[in-house]
């Protein structure tokens, strides 16, 4: 028989709990006493201890407090780079990865099981899309990971597996909790979503005043060869993609990075080094250049040290700022591209 859910009070927001207590004709500071509570949290609803037991009573008919379960945690020793490995409530496994650096903790959080993008590069899309993640689940990635290590997390990437911005109403909720003041206040400013390039939505996101980093993964600034790589850029192509950037700089004040993952022979070369600083000429923008991970396609092979440097040379010639970014996780795949989905059966 199908597992009967209640419904979670985590993940929902000061107007939904309000509704809740009104509804239940509460006086209406239980609301704001509720949302304080889940989002303190509390792994019950016994533990609301300002609330009269019939209140709690009422509140457990219908509703649970439910978190992310972790299964396995693996660590890569040299850097402390944790990846987690979290239970949904429906059996779904995903991946979060915690990301030590000197500044503080960064969480790499997951926005879909699974990924439909289809990236040749990339292992997230290898077993398709399972489903969209809801805003309780990207947000409880977060309290789950601080709670176990006693540390708080300063900064957010939403570079685990999926897209992002092909779940994007969920994304934006994940966004405003986590930033709600009585939540987790995390500055949008240490927040940065990634996208493979989905213009419409970077639109969308710019007007919606959300605030957060924009990243975008562009991987190639041939039309061809991005189609190639990455079957989104056929729905979405570069004159499209670099409208919406140039939109959101403008929109936003914020500068834009571009991530670029380099394959040797691929899109190394003096030629693709020249295109895209003429195509990011003018725009305020920072490429990360990212030696590639051998995720799902062992014939990819990174670029070496040397044609790393040289590519990112081109580029600080033409004036494009441009960083190196350090691999961390590969050897536990938790680096970019490396991240998976999927089901978890107890034995
Ligand atoms: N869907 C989003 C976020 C997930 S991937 C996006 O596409 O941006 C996070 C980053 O890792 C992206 O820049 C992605 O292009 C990059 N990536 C994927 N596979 C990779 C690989 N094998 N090596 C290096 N980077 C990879």
């Amino acid at each position: 028989m199908d597992k009967i859910y209640k419904k979670n009070l985590f993940g929902l927001s000061i107007d939904e709990i309000q509704t809740i207590a009104d509804e239940n004709g509460w006086p209406s500071y239980r609301g704001a006493q509720i949302f304080r509570w889940v989002y303190q949290g509390v792994a019950d609803i016994d533990e609301m201890s300002n609330l009269p037991l019939s209140a709690r009573e009422a509140l457990k008919k219908q509703y649970q407090i439910f978190h992310l379960q972790i299964i396995k945690k693996i660590e890569e020793k040299k850097t402390k780079t944790t990846k987690y490995l979290l239970r949904t409530e429906d059996d779904l496994l995903i991946e979060a990865v915690l990301l030590r650096y000197r500044h503080g903790n960064s969480l790499c959080v997951s926005s879909q099981a699974g990924c439909s993008m289809a990236c040749v590069f990339c292992a997230s899309a290898t077993g398709g899309l399972k489903r969209n993640l809801s805003a309780a689940e990207m947000l409880s990635q977060v309290y789950v990971v601080e709670r176990d290590t006693g540390q708080k997390i300063s900064n957010v990437v939403m570079m685990g597996s999926g897209e992002p911005l092909d779940n994007y109403e969920n994304t934006i909720g994940f966004l405003n909790l986590i930033s709600d003041k009585d939540t987790r206040n995390l500055s949008k400013r240490n927040i940065t979503l990634s996208t493979c390039g989905i213009a419409d939505k970077i639109v969308l996101l710019a007007d919606s005043k959300t605030g957060v980093n924009l990243s975008v993964s562009l991987h190639s600034p041939f039309q061809d060869q991005r189609e190639m790589m990455m079957p989104v850029a056929k729905n979405f192509p570069l004159e499209k993609l670099m409208e919406a950037c140039s939109y959101y700089v403008q929109k936003t004040k914020r500068r834009i990075t571009f991530e670029y993952a380099l394959i040797a022979g691929v899109n190394d070369t003096l030629g693709h080094g020249q295109a895209l600083a003429q195509l990011l000429r003018g725009l305020n923008c920072l490429v990360n250049l990212i030696p590639i991970n051998q995720a799902s396609n062992p014939t990819l092979k990174s670029s070496n040290d040397e044609a790393i440097a040289a590519f990112a040379e081109i580029l600080t010639k033409k004036h494009i700022n441009t960083t190196v970014r350090r691999t961390l996780g590969s050897s536990i795949n938790a680096a970019c591209g490396q991240l998976k989905s999927g089901f978890y059966k107890e034995v």
